[in-house]
């Protein structure tokens, strides 16, 4: 008798990079398993990428951020507006991301709708830090982070998630860094940015990078994501397979 396997469904809620290449919405990567759902980073447009997916905001109870940029975590102050106002949420949320990702995200939530948030929410937000010496075992998931490099912060992280036997692996943003080799190493599924096509950008991927590092990963799948004007330029002709908005992968 074989076991009965639980899905594990990936929905690429947003693919894009801060710049709004391609009219892709910022990125977002929405993890569905056992009854549980988990964002990857939640950019500036996650709301209307999650509407247009057809994902119930208020049934997100986890949300991980690699880093306090605003492409990666811009969207949670419009996350929580909609569970005070449209959804009346009630089930707790917990936002996972760097150090300063409460204090980030509370100011933003100030800027943008002053006085709103300041009164109490109808559902309990738990945060909790994100550490590469500690994985975090959130339900039925575990949350791993690995440091990368990306700009001047040292709290910039990779993400590999276990859920119900299935690793998802996420690089963030980031240059090449030999950190991604234990990242990826036996996922079944790596989400890598791809700003640039062929010239090192630096604090970002490049698609050649890539190409020539995709033995040594050691995934199953390489899929790109955060794709800049010079690789969507030349899209259709990629070898290394790449994601778009709303697209969704069943891991089997
Ligand atoms: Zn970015």
């Amino acid at each position: 008798m074989t076991m009965a396997t639980i899905p594990v469904s990936l929905c690429c809620v947003g693919t894009g990079d801060a710049f709004g290449s391609g009219g892709r919405l910022n990125s977002c990567f929405h993890l569905a398993a056992a009854g549980e759902q988990i964002l990857l980073d939640c950019g500036c447009s996650s709301l209307i990428g999650m509407q247009r997916c057809g994902i119930n905001p208020a049934e997100i109870d986890t949300v991980v951020i690699s880093h306090l940029h605003g492409d990666h975590f811009g969207g949670i102050p419009f996350l929580l507006l909609e569970g005070k106002y449209v959804s009346q949420r009630s089930r707790p949320l917990t936002l996972i991301g760097p150090p300063g990702l409460q204090q980030r995200v509370e100011a933003v939530a100030e800027v943008l709708y002053p006085g709103v948030f300041g009164q109490k929410l109808n559902f309990p937000i738990e945060y909790r830090l994100l550490d590469p010496n500690k994985p975090l075992q959130i339900n039925s998931a575990q949350i791993e982070c690995f440091q990368v490099k990306h700009g001047s912060s040292q709290h910039v992280y990779g993400l590999r998630v276990e859920v119900a036997g299935k690793v998802v692996s996420y690089t963030g943003d980031t240059e090449w860094t030999e950190s991604l080799i234990p990242l990826a190493q036996g996922s079944d599924i790596l989400i890598a940015e791809c700003f640039a096509y062929d010239q090192p950008v630096p604090s970002h991927l490049d698609y050649l990078t890539l190409l020539q590092k995709r033995k040594q990963l050691g995934c199953q799948r390489l899929l790109l994501t955060h794709m800049g004007p010079t690789v969507l330029a030349k899209i259709d002709q990629l070898e290394l397979e790449t994601l778009n908005d709303g697209e969704r992968i069943d891991l089997l």
